[in-house]
């Protein structure tokens, strides 16, 4: 992991051997790119702590890495997809209302919540890790969770709203492509068919870029127009009524992610409506719903790299007004409301010595 270019296999395998292939194999995703979320974190931590790695920051620098570095990173939710879509896609049954196949999809909903926000929760913040030698990586060193807070309890519960949003979108679904209506387009059931192999590639490297799309412009609306209609600013309406309980959590953490009113819940699920449109395969629509499940864990974890390391969407909860998506998809760039979060220093610091609204 840390001399990760050494021409020693760590198996001391024989040189042109499979065994010191596959090590060199992995040498190299490490050193180009990351593993996904949230193994790189886990492996990089317990490597800090046990001294065997320094917190300094692995950057990719060429386009290549950066963009291979992307896709690897999507292989937790290609994971969870596949297995969602093995063992709990109950297709067949969904043609009838029936408590049966609903709760096996909000049962192993709630599991992926637990596993994702829980888990990361508790391996920062309640196991210690992120204390220690990761303390100097925390973008504002306030505990945000100190007894009588209440901003935990509050992120659990929205966030424990949003998956029973996620599950309703995935209920209905389910049961209009089993009921063959007409607002869905219809699904195709063979993923690897050579007439099919293109667009179920394509539509899963599209995924991603979707989502962040997506989210730049239903978050944007939530964000003041700057616009009046009748006399109301639309978007500082909806913040106001909305989006501002998203902003409570000023100094996040893992389940702050998905921690909004309902009703920005139900835009922000909107990202799963690509079958209204498009014809996809069932693992498209369950990666793109997992993607907007679990992606704000690491958005929102409040520590820089080898944690989840989004000081960009960190500098949105502490300054509002900027960094409105995601450097994947640069919106922002595109419309003057970018912050660069490796040059904006004393930015985060005014922003990151503020106590939370509500505190
Ligand atoms: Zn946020
Ligand atoms: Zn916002």
């Amino acid at each position: 992991m840390v001399n990760s270019r050494t021409s020693l296999c760590r198996w001391n395998a024989r040189e042109g051997t499979v065994c010191s292939r596959l090590c060199a194999a992995i040498d190299v995703l490490e050193s180009y790119s990351k593993m996904t979320f949230p193994v790189e974190n886990i492996v990089r931590i317990l490597a800090i702590n046990s001294g065997e790695a320094t917190t300094t920051a692995r950057r990719t620098k060429n386009w290549a890495s950066e963009l291979g570095g992307r896709y690897l990173r999507l292989s937790t939710y290609l994971v969870v997809s596949y297995l969602a879509y093995a063992y709990t896609w109950p297709i067949q049954e969904a043609h009838e209302w029936k408590w049966g196949w609903i709760m096996t999809v909000v049962i192993r909903n709630f599991a992926i919540e637990i596993v994702f926000y829980g888990g990361w929760h508790s391996f920062l913040y309640s196991l210690g890790y992120g204390q220690s030698k990761l303390r100097g990586k925390k973008f504002n060193k306030e505990d945000q969770y100190r007894a009588g807070s209440g901003h935990l309890q509050r992120e659990q519960l929205y966030t424990t709203l949003g998956f029973c949003m996620s599950s309703a979108f995935e209920i209905a679904t389910l049961h209009l492509w089993a009921t063959k209506s007409r607002i869905l387009v219809p699904f195709y059931d063979d993923f690897f068919a050579l007439e099919n192999l293109s667009r179920s590639v394509l539509h899963c490297l599209f995924v991603a870029y979707w989502r962040d799309f997506h989210f730049y412009w239903v978050h944007r609306m939530m964000h003041k127009w700057n616009v009046k209609l009748f006399g109301v600013d639309p978007g500082g309406f909806l913040y106001k009524h909305v989006h501002s309980l998203h902003h409570k959590s000023r100094n996040p953490g893992p389940w702050s992610g998905l921690s909004m009113h309902p009703i920005e819940h139900l835009f922000y699920y909107t990202c799963v409506l690509t079958p209204v449109v498009f014809t996809i395969h069932p693992f498209h629509f369950l990666l793109n719903k997992f993607h907007a499940d679990i992606s704000p864990v690491a958005g929102h974890d409040g520590y820089d790299q080898p944690a989840g390391g989004s000081k960009f969407h960190y500098l949105h909860h502490t300054l509002v007004d900027c960094n409105y998506g995601t450097p994947m998809v640069p919106m922002d760039v595109l419309f003057g409301s970018y912050i660069n979060p490796e040059t904006s220093v004393e930015l985060s610091q005014r922003g990151g010595g503020g106590k939370q609204k509500g505190s």
